[in-house]
């Protein structure tokens, strides 16, 4: 049985007092799901009531089955014939890997119904979705800008909508769907019941949760932070052309067991990955530029251990739920503090402990700062492993005060000194945007991604 990430108080409800439909409390008997989450305990009822609802939740605690528990229980009890290209239920994810993921847990839940799940999203062949959208299908995950091309193929009509799921909303904003989802938001009933989830709340996601959502109730878990107290955090001062080398000491390591590590560009993913296998590191990238099938591929092997070490951007491996990642590396620190979070979050799920280690150059340092100020914790500054020479010149990466960084301990081993989180302004080296403002940062990043 998984235990998501995220407990808050003692839960006693079960998920048949409820009311759900039997055969879906019999497949989450099937999946060991015993206790429902607290997303899901507060989501639950107010959703088969057919509230609208606004839920601050991140991947990882549950909401997938908070939103489609209820929709499938809808659907078991009221059947209805399918209408020739067109869906009752649509679900809005940024990824295609998220999309995916909830396809493949709404089939799980649904699996002793007569209910129908298809997923679309770009990178696949369009014809075949267009012939499978021809019967209708009662549950459809989509991405919404492969989702605007079938509609204006005239593949798929919303006009039957019934229930309507925005997922990870900040992230759709970030990746600059916010167009497609007001078209969208225009081509659904507005009888319809409308689900809306965050990790975060800023204004310009508020704005768009009221555009969808009428008189919501509001339910929230604990922010993404909170993950972060679970795990053992360090960080590592080396310069730029150090890291590759730190990088293959750290993974031959024998308490690597099994390692997701960061970069902030596609093309930095494609070199760690060509540097390691010089080194005879099995490592596969999942990134925007790979195909569909490559990107399937890498996780699966990363999933079933067959790849102990996956290098990722930020925006592919969010949402990803991979179970016992022993290991996030930060190889480089992303400019905008909440994808550190995220990053680190991606180990210690299902209540385990995990570990995340940070490289840190000297541009990097105030992104360091950001996302010390961020999570309100410093994150302790540990020497370079032993057994790891360093040229001269990395000796200066240590930041002044911090003190200089000595040999010691592996990556497993205890911090020495923690770095105090000084406010500075933006990175002396000038990367992406010296002093720049936080939004403009996270278009940086975006644009990063996409190189
Ligand atoms: P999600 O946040 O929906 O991606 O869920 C995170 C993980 O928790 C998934 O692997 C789910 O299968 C699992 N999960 C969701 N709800 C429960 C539950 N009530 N009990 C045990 N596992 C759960």
């Amino acid at each position: 049985m998984r235990l998501p990430a995220c407990t808050e108080s003692t839960i006693l409800t079960t998920f048949s007092d409820f009311g759900l439909a039997e055969p879906i409390l019999k497949a989450l008997a099937g999946e060991g799901y015993e206790t429902p989450t607290p997303i899901q305990t507060q989501a639950i009822p107010l959703v088969l009531e057919g509230r609208d609802l606004l839920g601050i939740a991140q991947t990882g605690t549950g909401k997938t089955a908070a939103f489609s528990l209820p929709i499938l229980d809808r659907f078991a009890r009221d059947q209805k014939p399918r209408q020739p290209r067109s869906c009752r239920a649509l679900i809005l994810s940024p990824t295609r890997e998220l999309a995916s993921q909830i396809a493949d847990n709404i089939r799980i839940y649904g699996r002793n119904l007569r209910v129908s799940t298809q997923v679309v999203f770009g990178g696949m062949p369009i014809n075949r979705q267009i012939r499978q959208l021809e019967r209708g299908v009662d549950i459809l995950v989509a991405t919404p800008g492969r989702l605007l091309d079938l509609i204006d193929r005239r593949a798929l009509s919303l006009s039957h909508v019934e229930a309507l799921v925005l997922d990870e909303a900040d992230q759709m904003l970030d990746l600059g769907f916010i167009h497609a989802l007001r078209r969208i938001a225009k081509l659904v009933p507005r009888e319809r019941q409308s689900l809306f989830f965050s990790a975060t709340m800023p204004k310009s996601i508020a704005g768009l949760a009221e555009e969808y959502l009428d008189n919501p109730e509001r339910v929230a878990v604990k922010p993404a932070a909170t993950t972060a107290e679970r795990v053992a955090q360090q960080v590592m001062f080396v310069s730029s052309g150090q890291k590759q080398r730190l990088l293959a000491h750290i993974l031959q390591d024998g308490a690597v067991s099994r390692a997701l590590v960061f970069t902030r560009t596609k093309h930095g993913a494609d070199k760690v990955v060509k540097q390691l296998d010089r080194d005879g590191i099995p490592a596969a990238a999942i990134h925007g530029n790979k195909s569909q099938g490559q990107r399937e591929r890498a996780l699966n092997d990363f999933r079933q251990g067959r790849c102990k070490v996956l290098i990722a951007t930020d925006i592919a491996a969010r949402g990803i739920d991979v179970d016992a990642v022993s290991h996030v590396i930060n190889f480089e620190l992303p400019n905008v503090p909440e994808s550190y979070v995220h990053r680190i979050g991606r180990t210690a799920r299902a209540g385990a402990d995990g570990a995340a280690i940070s490289f840190c150059n000297v541009e990097e340092r105030a992104y360091l700062r950001d996302i010390q100020r961020t999570t309100r914790q410093d994150i302790p500054v540990i020497a370079l492993p032993d057994g790891f020479t360093p040229e001269p010149a990395v000796q200066s990466e240590a930041p002044r005060g911090a003190g200089r960084p000595r040999k010691g301990p592996g990556p497993g081993n205890a911090p020495q000194k923690p770095m105090q989180g000084k406010r500075r302004r933006g990175p002396p080296g000038g990367q992406p945007h010296k002093g720049a403002s936080r939004p403009q940062r996270q278009r940086d990043s975006q644009r990063a991604q996409h190189m």
